[in-house]
């Protein structure tokens, strides 16, 4: 089915259709290919800089967390230590809250400075607050007995009241830190105590942000070792859950966080402590929607699409110049061969260059018609030979014919002359032969009477001698033709020589023969014959014979007449004389 189309296709489409469209769909290819793998490419790149630039940004924040907390450990420390300051921590409240309040001026994320003794009683804080009051139960002051302390960041308890300054302010959060003031002795004689407002975090958080720039759309989120959001909107804290137990180590991982509507490319960086601070195993998270990621890499992917289309369209456009030109010595090739046949003139098809295939295609067009020619010659001569032999055979064949007809013309005439007396036209006795042979065999089969008259002119010697011989002949010629006109159709007159005429009577009987010898006899008798401008009267003597049993052949019968007519003769001429009256008196 998808074939036929294909098929049907590829028919209705010129080669150079189908060049141009192989190169335009070779060119989208080739360019899809190449956009496409650029674009895995660059997108893999593009996420894998991106985790970079993530990890680093966290790791520049847990930097910057841990040096300004190592700062606020180290401060304080030295500040409980400072040897000059010992007498001061024995002293009156008085000296010990304007050291407290000199360190706050030096740094305004210092919320509360306070000295505790051993019993946790504020001896002296800054602003005098929470003087006298009992720290004892607060976590900073128990663990600053022991030694310095960072305790993590936690909701203002005491002073929260006491800072406040609008119920719509936010909860105060602290990090504190804690050392044990000791005396020159070594005994602890209190603990110094700093609560650090957690909004520095924030501003260490924005200037991060501000100076590395090589993530766009980046957060920065911080949380507690034990996943609470320190810095980040509240829901960070689900999600930080979930990084943890992906991330499985928090230092440096790279991964992208899809839990949430946009998926997230996320660093997470854990903070470590500087020189002999230890560090609350903060958690520093650095996001960037994945999309924003991709951008570059997307427009990237765009441009080479872009361009690609445009170089395939240009691309098919070339491939249909160069087709036309290729297929050029084509169509000429394909027009040539198209006149022959139709031009009378054209019988053979030029050379035609072009590329190799041409060449060989015009070479074996050539050959084809070459021998194409050749056989239409020998065809064209077996043709005319054939017409010639036909004409010739035709033209023996009438003279044949021709020949034919004279010949059966002339043997007609010869057998005519056979059988002919040239004086009378009658029959002569060769041709009487074969008609009384006839009438025998029908005596014999069937018994069909016939009978013979024998005529024979009465002193024609006198004609030719009173006369001439012309005369005589005149006489015979006469007789003939009165002998010929008295007999039916179906009788044979014949001269048998001289003045002796036979007629062969058919169906007729003795009796009937005499009636017509005698109707003979006086026709010729009373018929005058003109010669010369002479009147010329002949008579004529006559004997009948009519076929009877026992005669051999006609011979017999024209025998037995002859006799009869000698005997017409002996007894006294101008009379006809029976052969069976003969035979009749012989017998009697
Ligand atoms: P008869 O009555 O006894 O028959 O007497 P005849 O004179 O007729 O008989 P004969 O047999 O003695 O004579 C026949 C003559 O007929 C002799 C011959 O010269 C003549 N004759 C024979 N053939 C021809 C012919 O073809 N033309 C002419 N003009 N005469 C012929
Ligand atoms: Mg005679
Ligand atoms: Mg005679």
């Amino acid at each position: 089915m998808l074939g036929a189309v294909f098929q049907k296709l590829r028919d209705r489409t010129s080669i150079r259709q189908q060049t141009a469209l192989m190169a335009g769909l070779l060119c989208v290819l080739t360019v899809t290919a190449v956009a496409g793998a650029g674009a895995v490419l660059a997108r893999r790149q593009a996420v894998a800089d991106t985790d970079a630039a993530l990890v680093t940004l966290a790791r520049t924040m847990t930097e910057r967390l841990d040096a300004r907390m190592f700062e606020r450990y180290r401060e304080i420390r030295n500040v409980a230590s400072f040897a000059p300051l010992s007498p001061v921590w024995t002293g009156d409240s008085a000296g010990i809250r304007s050291v407290l309040a000199q360190l706050q001026t030096t740094l305004p994320e210092y919320a509360w400075i306070g000295f505790a003794t051993p019993d946790g009683t504020v001896r002296a804080a800054t602003k005098g607050m929470l003087e006298g009051v009992s720290v004892a139960q607060r976590p900073w002051f128990t663990n600053g007995l022991k030694g310095p302390t960072v305790e993590d960041v936690h909701d203002a308890k005491l002073l929260d009241g006491l800072l406040r300054t609008s119920p719509d302010q936010a909860p105060f959060r602290f990090v504190d830190v804690a050392v044990p003031v000791k005396d020159d002795a070594g005994r602890v004689v209190g603990v110094l105590g700093a609560h650090m407002s957690w909004g520095w975090a924030d501003e260490v958080r924005a200037n991060v942000l501000a100076n590395d720039r090589s993530v766009l759309d980046a957060e920065l989120w911080v949380l507690s070792r034990d996943g609470e959001v320190l810095i980040g909107p509240a829901n960070a804290r689900s999600f930080a859950g979930q990084l943890l137990v992906r991330a499985g180590s928090a230092d440096g991982v790279a991964l992208i966080d899809d839990t949430g509507s946009t998926p997230t490319l996320t660093a997470v960086v854990a903070t470590k402590g500087q020189g002999d601070y230890p560090g609350l195993g903060w958690l520093v998270v650095a996001r960037s929607p994945v999309a924003t990621a991709l951008a570059p890499a997307n427009r990237l992917f765009a441009t080479i699409i872009a361009v690609g289309a445009f170089v395939a369209l240009c691309g098919a456009f070339l491939a249909l110049l160069l087709a036309g030109h290729t297929m050029r010595p084509l169509e000429r090739l394909s027009r040539n061969v198209d006149l022959i046949g139709r031009d009378s003139g054209a019988t053979m098809v030029g050379w035609q260059h072009g590329s190799q295939d041409v060449l060989v295609m015009s070479a074996s067009i050539r050959s084809l018609l070459r021998r194409l020619g050749s056989v239409i010659e020998s065809e064209r001569e077996a043709r005319e030979a054939a017409a010639t032999l036909e004409s010739r055979a035709a033209e023996q064949m009438a003279l044949a014919e021709e020949r034919t007809l004279r010949l059966g013309k002339d043997l007609h005439e010869l057998q005519q002359l056979a059988v002919t007396d040239p004086l009378t036209g009658l029959l002569n006795r060769r041709g009487f032969g074969p008609f009384g042979a006839d009438a025998m065999g029908y005596f014999r089969r069937k018994g069909t009477a016939a009978a013979v008259v024998m005529l024979d002119i009465d002193h024609f010697k006198k004609i030719n001698d009173t006369h001439g011989h012309g005369a005589g002949d005149a006489v015979l010629r006469s007789l003939g033709t009165i002998l010929a006109r008295l007999v039916r159709e179906t009788d044979k007159v014949s001269r048998f020589g001289g003045e002796e005429f036979v007629v062969l009577l058919r169906e007729t009987g003795e009796a009937q023969a005499l009636i017509l010898a005698e109707r003979i006899r006086e026709t010729v008798a009373a018929t005058s014959i003109m010669h010369d401008g002479r009147e010329l009267n002949i008579t004529v003597s006559a004997g009948i014979a009519a076929i009877i049993d026992g005669d051999r052949d006609i011979e017999d019968v024209v025998e037995r007449a002859d006799r009869a007519l000698y005997s017409a003769k002996t007894s006294g001429r101008n009379r006809v004389a029976l052969a069976s009256d003969l035979a009749s008196a012989q017998v009697a």
